[in-house]
């Protein structure tokens, strides 16, 4: 077993975490504060070609892997959790969607202006009544010659309103036995008419990100935007689910990471009785518990890359990663407030942006009691995962570095230079 990351994964890792600690550091408590996301964050994101990181260089991609992928995420929520997010809603829920069920023309059209960060991608599933229970989704999409016409809305969509493209799911066979097999998935373009959106404000935290609402009216999307075939939009969904928890479970490492770091620092500055308080055993015995946390959440999560690499099924393994991870980090948050005292619980120093937004990803993308459901059901044999029609395509360098036309070579080329 190789426990070693390559050359370019340490690349990756340097690129992304200077990009995140330069250039979003300094602006993301003013950002957190105003409850706007940086103008520049996903044009220097896409200019840097994070947004195409694990895609082949035929689709406008860097060609690197998926554990590229995973380690981008950690460095990126180190310093943000709303930096993760663009991740794992343009790339993990859509883009590497349309990769894994998408047909040419579809990646032609859609996949390849996301992956060089032209346009910007999201993913429409939950809505005001549905979120763990999918299948009980309203949004309806009904077949009227070479075209179907989508009405309902989706709720809680992270960059609902800075995307130009969203994969939506929605209810084709209202008759379906298993409400299931009634669901089908679409490529929707969110200039379309009959197509409205807004921001939701408020919120708890990633509040320097975007989670808005889309609504369509009776908006047409032509047959040819329709993902994979009519009735497989459940498998679509948890497949894509698969990407995005991924994502998450890395990005919740690195905010293990940044509360760890925060920790530590606080721990050898601040004095109490005489000592620094990294000086008593039950701060040493919270730190110890970061660092055990980090350690294992790094493992599960590399652990799924590395599946995903040799193209293994891992919906259990990024389940168990995503749900270590986010628990993990919400409970080291709240420790790094603690070992803050009332420092902690202003924003002058950063964990409690931590705590507020490490608190969602136990939401997001399966709440922790799905992901323990879904391990209860593996483990008693209740659940088990079968074939899809559409695998997640192995990582395959020969594969993902060819077909080097000029422009890919340069896209490549970003990664190296900075
Ligand atoms: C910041 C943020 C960003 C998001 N971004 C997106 C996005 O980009 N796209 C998207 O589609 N969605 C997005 N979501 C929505 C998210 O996926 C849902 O909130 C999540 O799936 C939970 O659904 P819900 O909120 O409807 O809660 P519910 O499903 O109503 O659950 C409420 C509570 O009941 C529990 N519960 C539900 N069913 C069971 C059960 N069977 N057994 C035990 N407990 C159960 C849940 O765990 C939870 O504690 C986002 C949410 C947030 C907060």
């Amino acid at each position: 077993m190789d426990f070693a990351l390559s050359t370019e994964h340490l690349m990756v890792q340097q690129m992304v975490r200077e990009f995140a600690q330069r250039e979003v550091a300094p602006i993301i408590r003013e950002c957190d504060r105003t409850q706007q996301m940086a103008s520049f964050v996903l044009e220097r994101m896409a200019a840097l070609g994070i947004l195409g990181i694990c895609f082949p260089l035929k689709y406008g991609g860097q060609g690197m892997d998926y554990i590229s992928l995973g380690l981008a995420c950690e460095e990126l929520e180190a310093v943000d959790t709303t930096l993760r997010v663009v991740m794992s809603v343009h790339v993990g829920l859509n883009s590497l969607g349309i990769f894994q069920w998408g047909s040419e023309e579809q990646k032609e059209r859609f996949l390849i202006p996301q992956v060089k960060g032209e346009k910007i991608a999201c993913f429409g599933l939950s809505e005001p009544g549905a979120g763990s229970d999918v299948a009980n989704l309203s949004c309806t999409a009904r077949k009227d010659g070479d075209s179907y016409v989508l009405n309902g809305e989706k709720m809680w969509i992270s960059l609902a309103t800075k995307a130009h493209h969203a994969l939506v799911v929605a209810r084709t066979n209202p008759e379906a036995q298993d409400p299931h097999d009634g669901l089908s998935a679409f490529l929707v373009e969110l200039n379309s008419p009959g197509v409205s959106r807004g921001d939701i404000h408020g919120k708890l935290g990633v509040r320097a990100g975007s989670t808005g609402w889309i609504a369509f009216q009776d908006v047409r999307v032509p047959e040819a935007n329709r993902l994979g075939e009519e009735g497989e939009g459940f498998k679509i969904a948890m497949s894509c689910l698969d990407n995005g928890r991924y994502t998450v479970a890395a990005g919740a490492t690195g905010l293990i990471r940044a509360c760890l770091e925060a920790s530590v620092k606080y721990a050898t500055e601040r004095k109490a009785f005489g000592r620094e308080i990294g000086k008593f055993q039950l701060i040493q015995q919270k730190i110890a518990y970061m660092v055990q946390s980090y350690e294992a959440a790094r493992l599960l999560y590399l652990r799924a890359g590395w599946m995903k690499n040799k193209g293994l099924r891992n919906t259990k393994e990024t389940s168990l990663a995503k749900w270590f991870a986010t628990d993990a980090s919400f409970q080291a948050a709240s420790e790094a407030v603690q070992i803050h005292g009332a420092y902690g619980y202003s924003d002058e120093y950063p964990v409690e942006r931590y705590l507020r937004n490490a608190k969602g990803a136990v939401i997001y993308e399966g709440t922790s009691e799905i992901h323990q459901l879904m391990q209860a059901g593996y483990a008693l044999g209740y659940r088990q995962d079968g074939q899809l029609r559409c695998e997640l395509p192995p990582y395959d360098p020969d594969v993902w570095l060819a077909e080097t036309t000029s422009e890919s070579k340069n896209q490549k080329d970003k990664v190296k230079s900075t």
